[in-house]
C-alpha cells in the first residue's frame, strides 16, 4: 500500500493490479478510492513486451491495460544465515539487530548494508559500510593499544 503515495510522487497516472487476493483494509480501499486510483484485483495472466519495452498487463479476466513501466513489490530475503548462525540477534523482518556503527549483540560481529538496514539502497549500504568500518579500525585500534601499553 506504501508505494501508491510513493508513485503518485512520480506519476498522476497508474493503475494497480494486486494479481489475485490481496490483504488490503476496507481503509486502504477507501483511500485508493479517493485519489481515483484504478485498481484490479484479477490474476495477471501476462505482461506483454516489445523489444524489451512493456506494452500491456493482461489479466485472466481478459482486461488489458496499457502501460509504459511496472514497479512490483519484491519479496526480499536475506542470503546468508551466517548471522543468524553466529547468534546475532535478528529482527521479524530477518534484519541483523545492530547499533549506530553496525555493532551486534556477538562480540566483535558487525553488520551493515541491506542485511542490517531496510532501505535497500547502494548508497546507504555504502555509508552505513564505512561507519562499521570505522568502527572496527577503532575497536582493532583499542585492542591493540590496550595490549601493547
Ligand atoms: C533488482 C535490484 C535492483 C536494485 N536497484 C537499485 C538501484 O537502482 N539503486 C540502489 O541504490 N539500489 C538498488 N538495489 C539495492 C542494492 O543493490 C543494495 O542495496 C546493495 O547492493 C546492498 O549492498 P550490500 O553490500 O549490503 O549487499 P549485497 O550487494 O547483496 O552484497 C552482499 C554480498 O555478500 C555475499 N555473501 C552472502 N553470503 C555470504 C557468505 N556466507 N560468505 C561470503 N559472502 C557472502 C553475496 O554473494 C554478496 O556479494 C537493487 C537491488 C536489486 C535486487
Amino acid at each position: 500500500m506504501h508505494f501508491a503515495p510513493l508513485i503518485s510522487g512520480w506519476s498522476n497516472r497508474f493503475t494497480i493490479c494486486t494479481n489475485g487476493p490481496d490483504d488490503l483494509t476496507d481503509a486502504q480501499r477507501q483511500e485508493i478510492r479517493r485519489h481515483q486510483v484504478p485498481m484490479y484485483d484479477s490474476p495477471i495472466r501476462s505482461i506483454d513486451s516489445n523489444d524489451g519495452i512493456v506494452q500491456q498487463v493482461v489479466l485472466n479476466d481478459g482486461t488489458i491495460i496499457p502501460c509504459r513501466g511496472i514497479f512490483f513489490k519484491p519479496e526480499l530475503v536475506t542470503g546468508s544465515d551466517l548471522p543468524r548462525a553466529m547468534g546475532c540477534d535478528i529482527t521479524e523482518t530477518g534484519m541483523v539487530v545492530v547499533d549506530e556503527f553496525g555493532k551486534t549483540n556477538v562480540p566483535g560481529v558487525y553488520s551493515a548494508g541491506d542485511a542490517a538496514s531496510r532501505l535497500y539502497q547502494a548508497i546507504a549500504a555504502a555509508a552505513m559500510g564505512a561507519f562499521t568500518a570505522a568502527a572496527i579500525n577503532n575497536e582493532l585500534n583499542m585492542e591493540a593499544w590496550g595490549r601493547s601499553g
